[in-house]
């Protein structure tokens, strides 16, 4: 393995990949990697060059990334009010940000592939009866079966199909007028528009529309007003997946993972000999990887020279996920060394994964709070560092849905049950995540 080459499959198998699927039988994953194969490139090269380019600024410290969406999409959300639900919280948390902080957002949606999840017991019981965990719908079945729970390699297809779909409908809003920032309004609408944080935004949303015409009074035609750049990223977890999309870009003779814009390395999986950081060092997308508390500011330079050997800007999203109660301990040496070392990378908070419990009931939960106090600790951090805070990393859903604590509507640990229904960890609903928003805009801004 060398240069720009692209790994075989049985050279990536031999590295021992962490957190792949045990299937059944080869053939009919053969069967389904060679269906995948033949299967156009859901995204471009040139769409990636494109993102990569955004990310650049954002590693310059001149633009902010804003990086959210479902912790696992399911098939069955695959619909036009889901699509539409998520892209219109991204929007809106991109206006309050770009509006109130005056910094150009990045927007790029967790979505459209995000469909494989790593697990941290291979086990689940529930009740006494003990089955293989659920890994996504990439994978097995979320019903609680021993027959859905078996990995089926067919449902990779399905991926393919449900990310196209995805896609197409989130073009489709984005260059159609939808995200037309004359919108600003109408993004606004039911349970939000009653919120404390609904009226805010409705405020903010007057303001726009003065600026705007103000300058279509004095002539000014903006086409940046009326569309608006909008990528899609993934975890690359699934090795078959992510290699049976792999292609040699005909313009720049190099391999792209044309399933996703940007893709990245998760905290189970980054390991510098494994698999994972092999076949995404081949690619020429712009990646990321996730980093836990446990992260050394060693393995960071050496994943950034494997990865990044170039030390090219915007290729390389670092995505700190330390816990509120770690950041402010582990991200000052990690940050200071590979500062120090000269590596180029866009640093981002992810301020969910290192605040996970579990509530009393059993549900799996966030405190808003927690993801506040991780965010301020990030900035803070940076800071004093010298270093730009990038970009914000987050699982949140366009529904109102009941399933962090806390936030302004004070969402309490028996409110969980009323309306639970990730399939995997928590998200912040549409009124926490443009909460979220806010307070972000404030530190941004001093
Ligand atoms: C995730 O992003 O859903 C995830 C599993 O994160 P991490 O790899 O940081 O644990
Ligand atoms: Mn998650």
């Amino acid at each position: 393995m060398s240069g720009q080459s692209v790994p075989t499959l049985a050279e990536l198998h031999a590295l021992g990949p962490a957190q792949q699927p045990t299937y059944p039988d080869r053939a009919s994953v053969d069967a389904a990697v060679a269906k995948l194969r033949k299967m156009p490139p859901l995204v471009f090269a040139g769409e990636c060059d494109d993102l990569k380019a955004k990310l650049a600024a954002v590693t310059r410290g001149e633009a902010f990334l804003l990086q959210g969406g479902d912790c696992a999409e399911t098939f069955d959300g695959v619909t036009a009010d889901n699509v539409r639900n998520k892209l219109r919280v991204l929007l809106q948390m991109a206006v309050v940000l770009t509006y109130a902080a005056s910094v150009p957002v990045v927007k790029l949606g967790r979505l459209a592939g995000q469909y494989a999840k790593p697990r941290s017991s291979d086990l689940e019981t529930r009740d006494g009866v003990t089955l293989p965990a659920y890994r996504g719908d990439a994978v097995n079945g979320f019903e609680f079966t021993e027959a859905s729970r078996v990995p089926d390699p067919q449902r990779l297809v399905d991926v393919y199909n449900s990310s196209a779909a995805t896609l197409n409908l989130v073009r489709a809003f984005v260059t159609g007028g939808y995200a037309d920032l004359r919108q600003v309004h109408t993004w606004n609408t039911d349970f939000v528009l009653g919120s404390e944080v609904g009226r805010r935004y409705e405020q903010l949303a007057a303001e726009i529309d003065k600026a705007m015409s103000f300058m279509e009074a004095i002539g000014v035609d903006v086409e940046e007003l009326r569309r608006v750049d909008f990528h899609s990223s993934h975890e690359a977890l699934v090795l078959e997946y992510e290699h049976a999309l792999t292609r040699i870009d005909s313009r720049t003779q190099l391999p792209y993972d044309v399933s996703g814009h940007f893709v990245w390395i998760g905290e189970r999986t980054r390991q510098l000999d494994g698999a994972h950081v092999e076949m995404m060092s081949r690619i020429a997308n712009p990646i990321g990887v996730k980093l836990g508390p446990t992260t050394s500011a060693d393995d960071a330079i050496a994943l950034a020279a494997k990865l990044n050997p170039t030390n090219e800007q915007g290729r390389l999203t670092f995505i700190t996920r330390m816990g509120a109660g770690k950041i402010r301990e582990h991200l000052p040496p990690l940050l200071e060394k590979v500062h120090a070392a000269g590596v180029e990378v866009a640093w981002v908070c992810d301020p969910m994964h290192g605040n996970t419990f579990e509530a009393s009931s059993g549900y799996k939960t966030r405190r808003f709070e927690d993801v506040i106090e991780e965010v301020q600790g990030f900035f803070d951090v940076h800071r004093s560092v010298g270093t730009w805070p990038g970009g914000l990393h987050v699982e949140l859903t366009g529904d109102d849905v009941t399933e962090c604590v806390g936030g302004g509507e004070d969402v309490l640990e028996s409110d969980l049950s009323d309306r639970y229904e990730s399939v995997c960890d928590p998200r912040l609903n549409r009124v926490q995540s443009l909460e979220l928003a806010f307070l972000v805009a404030e530190m941004l801004r001093k």
